[in-house]
């Protein structure tokens, strides 16, 4: 059965796309089977990486340089846009599938020794940016454009998370103020929750077993640790026109997990 052409003539950015495993490489290539002109990005070194990935989409999507913490790279993202879509274009979605903390200082159960400095780069580029991006994207945006980031449940304390989950309240704070700032020009921000998937990021952090197992045990409708597509999906649907009137939301994509009290 082919894909609903649900992001049919829409201009997408898919950030945070490294490896086939990246929940981004899953959203981008879900998005070009929904009908989407995708264009993805990355930073650094990674970007090789991404720039061979790439090649493994349904159609091989122009690779950006983007690195959200830097001030240049944000300051060109329109012309780059641009020079990709063409003068008058507009960006429809835009994804931000991005996150990093230190895992020898702040994951695995550092939470009381995790340094300042580590701890503010994890929030600014695992929170701020959401924000960042969002505004360096803005001249192309419009009415009915669609931004939506990734989530892990910041709302409890999780075991080995620690200063992730912190700068995840933060992610989830930053998409509540910018779905306030921008809803009066017809502009939602979203996040999808998504359990534990078994990407680059993940298996960094020192225990994340202990997280799958609950999964494993607890989620009411089972979960797949290596199914990226439940979450690719439901960002596609944030990103299409079915959600009008939804912004400043949280949309869970855990199996139930967050609904079971145990
Ligand atoms: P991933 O490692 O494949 O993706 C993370 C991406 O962030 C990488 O592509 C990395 O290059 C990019 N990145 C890091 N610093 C950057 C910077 N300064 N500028 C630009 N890009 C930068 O891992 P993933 O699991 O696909 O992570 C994607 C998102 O999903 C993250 O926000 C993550 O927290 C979230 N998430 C993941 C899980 C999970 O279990 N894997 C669960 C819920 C939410």
């Amino acid at each position: 059965m082919s894909a609903p052409q649900l992001l049919a003539g829409k201009n997408i950015l898919v950030t945070g796309v490294t490896m086939d495993s990246s929940i981004g490489f899953a959203i981008a290539r879900c998005a070009q089977e929904y009908g989407a002109r995708v264009l993805i990005s990355n930073f650094g070194q990674a970007l090789r990486i991404t720039r061979r990935i790439a090649k493994r989409l349904p159609e091989e999507p122009p690779v950006l340089e983007l690195d959200v913490t830097d001030p240049e790279h944000l300051a060109g993202l329109p012309d780059v846009l641009r020079e990709h879509l063409g003068d008058d274009a507009r960006l429809d979605g835009v994804v931000h599938s991005i996150a990093y903390g230190n895992p020898e200082t702040l994951l695995g159960g550092k939470f009381l020794d995790g340094p300042w400095e580590d701890v503010a780069r994890a929030i600014e580029v695992s929170a701020y940016s959401l924000k960042a991006l969002t505004v360096a994207c803005r001249p192309l945006l419009g009415d009915g454009s669609s931004v939506v980031g990734l989530t892990f449940d910041a709302s409890v304390a999780w075991p080995v998370y620690d200063w992730m989950g912190v700068a995840k309240a933060g992610l989830e704070s930053t998409s509540r103020y910018l779905a306030r700032d921008l809803g009066a020009d017809g502009i939602r921000v979203n996040l999808v929750s998504a359990g534990p998937l078994r990407t680059l990021a993940a298996k960094a952090i020192p225990g994340f077993e202990d997280l799958e197992t609950m999964w494993k045990t607890r989620a009411p409708l089972g979960w797949d640790n290596a199914d990226t597509q439940p979450t690719a999906r439901a960002v596609c649907a944030l990103l299409s026109d079915l959600f009008p009137a939804t912004t400043g939301e949280i949309v869970h994509v855990d199996g139930g997990f967050h609904a079971m009290g145990a």
